[in-house]
């Protein structure tokens, strides 16, 4: 007989979390389906006027999902896989990620199905503004801030910070986080996702007695998160990055790769694949290659019930968001492995976002070293919440990070009550 197929709608996924977090904390059964309900979404489908002439009409999304600690927060993806449930996914782990991170923000996601790759760059300037235009009406800086994510950038950022600028008639930097420097954005805040995700890894380290100075390392993604990884596990830890990968396949050397080198290599030839001295392994070889540390840091769904069993890394840093389905992480928990938890490992990004919004709002900028140890300090508060609670509860850490996550949103509506 066959196994019943492995649920990987992330949406789906995501609700399974809340369900079993929330009968383990045994909240009102109200609760719990309020926490697997989006508040708010908005789908819009509008035209952009192509390079060879032709209109094209694209199809994009923002979903607001809660905003019981603040205002709304979150990226907007560009891929041809977007769906509303792959959003409204995302939205719901930004609203877990940003209360487990201690941050006053609620969750929210956005995202355009279009191919990035396959768009000049005057093509995404003009969706991306057009896009801007018509969620225009539900973001705003005391309401929904959005930020970068996959195959989208400071530069985005930027055209949607114009965007509403020019519509409202002054500058408001403080609409997006994420931007350039020279507009307004933090230090810093280019590479704080990897810049935490490093920190949560010495963490987890530290408390399993593990040596990273030369420990080996596997990278899956190589864009901002991947990249920055690699490169600050590198250089500030002295960790080896055996593997890195992007979407074509990856390279693997077990006497260690030098991340700027490959970043420059694929800056060049458009990949990763074909870097000297490097052999060949897929994306999927990668994950199961013999490393002290795995990093996940592309897209859904790569660890799943099917390879769970053969991932040999000790640690398992999320960088993406849901690489892990549920049935693989009970897996990988009863094997001992130490899987860094996506709403906490890859908080760094969302605190620094805050760090921007925080200094947009003051209008009072912060240097390179206060990002950074302002940083340092709420990914190790975060992580000790959540280890410590693992520990108590006798759970994994994923189950942990929710517990925390889920009581601080609960804790806000037993404060605010329910309206009216
Ligand atoms: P990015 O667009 O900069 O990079 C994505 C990378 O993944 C690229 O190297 C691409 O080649 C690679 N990739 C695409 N499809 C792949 C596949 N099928 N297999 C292997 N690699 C593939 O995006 P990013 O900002 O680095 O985001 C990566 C992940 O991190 C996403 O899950 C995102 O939600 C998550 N994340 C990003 C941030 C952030 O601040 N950028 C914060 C938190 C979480």
């Amino acid at each position: 007989m066959s196994k019943p197929r492995e649920e990987l709608n992330p949406f789906e996924i995501a609700k399974r979390q809340i369900d079993r977090v929330g009968r383990r904390l045994k909240l009102d059964p109200g609760l719990i389906e309020l926490f697997k309900t989006p508040k708010r979404e908005l789908t819009v489908n509008f035209p952009v006027r192509m390079d060879d002439g032709n209109l094209k009409v694209f199809t994009g999304y923002r979903v607001q999902y809660n905003d019981a600690l603040g205002p709304f927060k979150g990226g907007i993806r560009y891929h041809w896989n977007v769906s509303l449930d792959e959003v409204r996914a995302l939205a719901c782990w930004m609203t877990w990620k940003c209360a487990v991170m201690g941050l006053p923000f609620g969750g929210a996601k956005g995202g355009v199905i279009c191919n990035p790759k396959e768009m000049s760059r005057g093509e995404l300037e003009r969706m991306t503004r057009r896009y801007a235009s018509e969620i225009s009406v539900i973001i705003g800086p005391e309401k929904d801030i959005p930020a970068p994510d996959v195959y989208t950038d400071a530069q985005t950022m930027a055209w949607i910070m114009d965007t509403i600028s020019m519509s409202v008639g002054y500058a408001v930097p403080e609409v997006v986080t994420g931007k350039p420097v020279g507009i307004g954005g933090s230090l810093g805040r280019e590479e704080a996702t990897s810049r935490g995700l490093m920190y949560a890894t010495r963490e987890a380290a530290k408390r399993t007695k593990m040596n990273l100075k030369g420990a080996s390392v596997g990278v899956q993604g190589f864009g901002n998160v991947g990249y920055n990884y690699a490169r600050l596990m590198h250089d500030e830890i002295g960790a080896k990055i055996v593997a890195v990968s992007d979407s074509r396949g990856g390279i693997y050397n077990p006497d260690g790769l030098d991340p700027m080198k490959v970043l420059a290599f694929k800056e060049k030839t458009g990949s990763v694949q074909g870097f000297p001295g490097s052999k060949k392994v897929t994306n999927e070889e990668l994950l199961e290659l013999d490393v002290d540390v795995l990093a996940p840091c592309a897209l859904e769904n790569v660890i799943t019930s099917e390879n769970a069993a053969r991932i040999k890394a000790k640690i398992v840093a999320e960088g993406a968001n849901g690489p892990t389905t549920p049935e693989a992480d009970d897996i990988m928990y009863e094997r001992g492995l130490v899987v860094l938890p996506d709403i906490l490992a890859n908080g760094g990004g969302v605190t620094v976002s805050y760090f921007e919004w925080v200094q947009n709002m003051q209008e009072f900028f912060w240097t390179k070293r206060e990002v950074d140890e302002k940083l340092e300090g709420q990914m190790v508060r975060s992580f000790e919440s959540v280890w410590n609670m693992a520990q108590k509860e006798k759970v994994d850490l994923r189950m942990a990070a929710y517990m925390v996550a889920i009581n601080r949103v609960a804790e806000a509506y037993r404060l605010r009550g329910i309206y009216p």
